[in-house]
């Protein structure tokens, strides 16, 4: 690990070991920069959240283990899980040169891994003022595209490429489960932000509940986790940032990994 330096409350470090998890769907910030938010793992820091990066960070597909420098300012996030990646805003249209690969999780030590971090309820992660987590569900009760009333329109960079985030898409996929060891009093019903989600509908705009079949939530061959995190301006809102899964047997998942 890095040596942790602070300047004012700004903490600086380098995390060496993240496993990343997954990443959420597109967003615009309002200067223009087009960014998703990575989570993962850390064996030294735990659940990291780091925004903004490059919605096409090559290093960043879940499983990958990154070295990255990173500072922490909880004048703008107060949670503990959050970090940017240093100079995000200066060095933006560099920043993924930052991100290093130092491996890649096979299959059997992307299992162990899942199985060793800590699992969670989010209203017990709430309580404990935890921003991330891991939940294994016991039932996946139902799973659902939600309208979006007013889809903001899609904005343009200057080639004329399309810059959509998560609210220019028409809907919005909602899962509903009780965890294991669930201490909520009903089910949970999160929105979904799972980057791979966003790719299969920029793909197949024309069939969006697909993607509900292809995530694998309903078939018993497959064991599913769902890795979730709270809103910065709604801390007691949790989403799901990310749907770890895998089938039972030997066949290595295929389907959503496409898009990741
Ligand atoms: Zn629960």
């Amino acid at each position: 690990m890095g040596t942790d330096s602070k300047s004012g409350d700004i903490t600086t470090d380098v995390i060496d070991d993240l496993v990343v998890l997954g990443r959420a769907g597109p967003e615009l910030i309002s200067d223009g920069r087009h960014t998703v938010c990575l989570g993962g793992w850390s064996d030294t820091k735990g659940f990291v959240r780091i925004y903004p990066t490059h919605r096409y960070t090559t290093h960043a597909k879940r499983w990958n283990v990154i070295k990255v420098p990173v500072e922490q300012d909880p004048s703008h996030d107060w949670r503990d899980e959050s970090w940017k990646i240093q100079g995000s805003k200066r060095d933006w249209d560099n920043l993924y040169k930052k991100v290093e690969q130092m491996e890649r999780l096979d299959r059997q030590k992307r299992i162990e891994l899942t199985k060793r971090i800590p699992k969670s309820c989010a209203n017990r992660l709430n309580d404990e003022k935890k921003s991330m987590g891991l939940v294994e569900p016991a039932e996946i009760h139902d799973a659902y595209l939600e309208p979006i009333d007013n889809p903001e329109p899609i904005a343009t960079d200057l080639t004329g490429a399309e810059l959509r985030s998560k609210k220019s898409y028409p809907h919005k996929l909602r899962i509903e489960y009780t965890c294991k060891d669930c201490v909520a009093k009903g089910t949970h019903d999160q929105h979904t932000i799972e980057w791979g989600v966003y790719r299969f509908w920029d793909q197949e705009p024309d069939n969006p509940e697909q993607v509900i079949d292809n995530l694998r939530l309903f078939d018993d061959d497959y064991r599913n986790y769902f890795f979730i995190g709270n809103l910065k301006n709604q801390p007691r809102a949790f989403v799901v940032i990310s749907i770890i899964r895998w089938k039972k047997g030997d066949v290595q998942q295929k389907t959503m990994d496409q898009f990741l």
